[in-house]
């Protein structure tokens, strides 16, 4: 039997799919039908699917990379035109104009974060936000000088950390504090987490945990986190890679201090898409907070002056460096204008359904030895559900692959399952199902 933990604005949801999951049926039409009854089914063919053999793939990486988006072609050949036509001309006269690309980023993106417009931009690459942000927030003294994160963090965000303690001249092993599951468990506790925060009061000077962990698929309380670190006077930063378009994020409300993350992933913005970095207003709005600085994060009255003298735009696009980088950003802001259609509300709601359909189904499964390491609990999960198979992840995998499927293998023998809700049906996870369960 699985127990919920239902609480807060998760409740409706997650009563009402409780008792989806009771009507749940392992069988094709079933898994038809839910899909006649998605408000959301209209953006499937909005994107392309992968081919193999002549037909749509059924893509479950969106964890990993997420699918081009339709629109997204004729938005790229519309700056490709405004250059061609244009060249200098174009950072005022395009379509878009180029000198103000990254705004066109804030609402959509302050909605799918939850935060204030000014509280968010996009730049860069992640793991190079993650280094500009612990730049700017990690200024450790002798005595508060320790980073906690969780053990197993996705190993960029492990080096990150790693050489910027080194870099202020900490040894790595004393200065991180790295969390692990209980003896023999697979999730972390918060519980667990917080005693560790009020152990280390007087040392620690920054949490970075991932909203998700990108192989457990684990989903942290952000809000919970950030108040114990605050309790302490540490600063509570999280990589968002896994849990951006994913689940609901409330980033200002939560009071997080910064957060950034990549747009390839659940945000369909296209392989090496630029990243997202959100900075609480009370920083944001602080030009003397450290940083390191460029061109475009001055001020843009006076950005074209070309004299001495960095003074910060007071919101955080304050961090931005160099000139926009259009052909990179232009695949995010397409996709983005998808999820400005409908609301991270209702793809949660679909994706919780989704998963719990997944997790019905392989758990009447009885022909294979797996365990489901991610929590049952829609609080402590996004999209993902990670499935540990004992043995023959690597032949499972395989046939997978050979019917169309494409999930991703991690050793040693996990099988990461991501329904987007965007793009994936129910029909999807039964076809997904249907191959597990013919496997001899
Ligand atoms: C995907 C992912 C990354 C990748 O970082 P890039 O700088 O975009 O290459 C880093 N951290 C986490 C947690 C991820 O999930």
């Amino acid at each position: 039997m699985t127990v919920f933990f239902c609480k807060g604005k998760l409740q409706l949801t997650c009563n009402k799919t409780l008792a989806m999951q009771n009507q749940y049926q392992a069988i094709e039409s079933f898994a038809k039908q839910k899909d006649q009854e998605d408000p959301l089914r209209h953006f499937r063919s909005q994107f392309y699917f992968p081919q193999y053999q002549g037909k749509d793939t059924i893509y479950f990486c969106g964890n990993s990379l997420g699918l081009q988006s339709k629109n997204i072609e004729a938005a790229v050949l519309q700056e490709l035109k405004d250059w061609k036509e244009q060249a200098i001309a174009g950072f005022i006269h395009a379509k878009n104009p180029w000198l103000y690309y990254q705004h066109y980023f804030r609402k959509p993106l302050s909605k799918i974060v939850g935060c204030l417009e000014h509280e968010v931009t996009v730049m860069n690459g992640l793991t190079v936000n993650l280094h500009l942000m612990l730049l700017s927030f990690y200024q450790p003294t002798k005595q508060k000088y320790k980073i906690m994160m969780e053990a197993g963090a996705f190993p960029s965000d492990q080096y990150a950390i790693e050489t910027q303690v080194k870099m202020h001249g900490f040894e790595p092993a004393d200065a991180i504090i790295e969390i692990t599951p209980k003896e023999g468990e697979k999730i972390i506790h918060e519980a667990d987490i917080l005693a560790v925060i009020e152990k280390n009061k007087d040392s620690l000077a920054l949490i970075l945990f991932g909203g998700i962990n990108y192989y457990s698929g684990q989903l942290f309380d952000i809000q919970r986190l950030t108040e114990a670190a605050h309790k302490t006077k540490a600063i509570a930063g999280f990589d968002l890679a896994h849990a951006v378009g994913n689940t609901e994020l409330s980033l200002h409300d939560w009071d997080v201090d910064f957060a950034v993350w990549c747009s390839y992933k659940y945000l369909n913005g296209g392989p090496g898409a630029v990243g997202g970095v959100y900075v609480h207003e009370r920083y944001a709005a602080n030009i003397d907070q450290p940083r390191l600085a460029g061109w475009w994060g001055n001020e843009e009255a006076t950005r074209f002056k070309m004299e001495k003298g960095f003074i910060a735009k007071p919101d955080a696009s304050g961090w931005n460096i160099s000139t926009a980088q259009v052909m990179n950003m232009v695949a995010l802001k397409a996709s983005l204008e998808l999820f400005e259609q409908t609301s991270m509300q209702a793809l949660r709601e679909k994706s919780i359904d989704l998963s719990y359909y997944l997790e019905f189904l392989l758990n009447s499964l009885s022909n294979l030895d797996f365990e489901i390491i991610t929590a049952a609990e829609p609080e402590r999960r996004g999209a993902q559900l990670s499935l540990y198979f004992k043995k023959n992840g690597k032949e499972i995998h395989q046939k997978m692959t050979e019917a169309g499927i494409i999930v991703d293998f991690r050793e040693p023998g996990v099988i990461r399952v991501a329904p987007a809700p965007l793009y994936n049906s129910f029909e999807d996870v039964y076809r997904f199902y249907e191959i597990l369960k013919d496997f001899k």
